[in-house]
């Protein structure tokens, strides 16, 4: 297929698509940036074996799209940015690599700023530091936030919550059945969350010692990968990989809510989205209930402060709130209304910069605006 990458850029509004190649250290990097209305764009760097080119640019177009809705909607004074870098990250890593990467990254002049993704890791960004402060994701012990998915998972247990007040008008976790698909670094620790807030696990992996450990922990009930989509319970929790809720696991399912942490959970996002509501299930649209971990290494431009940041990840279940109440409102689907309040943040703060002000713009202080 063709790559007509303008009329793909033009199609979705990207600003900037970066190309970076260096002989020496074997770099291949495409940096996309989405929109920056809102301010630098902010996204992961993530590094995959991808089977062509093409592939490359299209993934990183959609994600660096992402994540401006995710930043908009969170209420952060963020744009939607994200890069890949191509090659297996089992072993081609090198320090050379990610240090050019690095240079490349502050070419921009903090129009863009990078993080771990998949494929990546705070050790990675280490390396990228050392050529440029526009990295976040740092180590604790260098004053950054470390790991995301324990806060990635804290905003997804308090999304849940708002999400059971929606369906229950209780917010009550305890004697409730939530089955999780994925126990890896999110899917760990919310059924951690979940398991010290008297909930009944049933859970799923495709590896078995991921499964053991949570069974053992938190008493949780094993379930073969294939059948946690049509068990019994009240919340679905996705926590792998995306494309999860389609025509069959709809089919299938005796849930009333879908809220978990994977990205693009939606196989079609307007096909499913509208399904699921026909079918009276609740969802939290994705970008929304896992922005915690987007939220938590925004505060790292600040200074990073835990306790703070963790404030700031429970405004999840607020914002969700809003997103329940205009989906019902307007009588559309609440991914649809996501997408309509991050748009409207984005038309909002773009009039802010319509009219003169004498001495230029004002310094923002803060990579936030909605309050605590
Ligand atoms: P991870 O790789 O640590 O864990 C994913 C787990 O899912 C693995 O244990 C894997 O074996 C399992 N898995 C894969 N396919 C499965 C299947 N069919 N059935 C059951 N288990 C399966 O990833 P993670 O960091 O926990 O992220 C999970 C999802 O959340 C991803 O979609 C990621 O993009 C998204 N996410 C993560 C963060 C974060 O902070 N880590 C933030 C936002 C979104």
């Amino acid at each position: 297929m063709p790559l007509e990458l303008f009329e793909r850029m033009r199609e979705h509004e990207h600003e900037q698509v970066v190309f970076c190649t260096d002989r020496s250290t074997g770099l291949r990097a495409v940096i996309a940036i989405h929109d920056t209305t809102l301010g630098p764009a902010l996204g992961g760097s993530r590094m995959w074996s991808y089977k062509s080119e093409a592939e490359a640019v299209r993934d990183v177009l959609r994600l660096s799209r992402g994540m401006t809705f995710k930043a908009a909607v969170a209420g952060l004074n963020l744009g939607g940015g994200k890069a890949v870098l191509l090659g297996d990250p089992r072993k081609d890593k090198t320090e050379a690599m990610f240090r050019s990467f690095g240079r490349f990254v502050h070419s921009l002049g903090g129009r863009y700023i990078t993080a771990e993704d998949v494929g990546t890791s705070v050790d990675d960004m280490e390396w990228v530091r050392m050529e440029t402060p526009y990295v976040t994701g740092i180590s604790r012990a260098l004053g950054g936030s470390g790991d995301p998915s324990p806060m990635t998972a804290w905003g997804v247990f308090v999304g849940m919550k708002a999400c059971l007040k929606e369906v229950f008008e209780s917010e009550d976790l305890s004697g409730v059945r939530v089955a999780i698909q994925g126990l890896g670094h999110t899917g760990y620790w919310l059924a951690s969350y979940l398991h010290d807030a008297g909930v009944r696990l049933l859970v799923s992996d495709l590896d078995e010692d991921r499964v053991r450990r949570v069974v053992e922990e938190f008493g949780a009930e094993a379930v073969a990968p294939d059948a946690i989509c049509s068990v019994e319970a009240e919340i679905f929790a996705p926590a792998a990989l995306g494309g999860v809720i389609d025509d069959e696991s709809i089919g299938a399912m005796r849930f009333k809510i879908v809220a978990g942490s994977a990205n693009n959970q939606l196989e079609d996002e307007n096909r499913h989205g509208a399904m699921l509501r026909e079918k009276g299930v609740l969802y939290a649209p994705d970008f929304v209930i896992n922005s915690g971990g987007l939220i938590n290494v925004a505060n790292e431009l600040e200074g990073y402060n835990r306790e703070r940041a963790k404030r700031q990840v429970e405004t999840v279940g607020g914002i969700l709130e809003q997103i329940f109440a205009i989906s019902r409102r307007e009588d559309i689907p609440t991914h649809e209304a996501a997408n309509r309040a991050a748009k409207q943040r984005i038309r909002d703060m773009a009039r802010l910069h319509s009219f003169w002000l004498p001495r230029g713009e004002i310094k923002r202080k803060s990579a936030r605006s909605a309050r605590e």
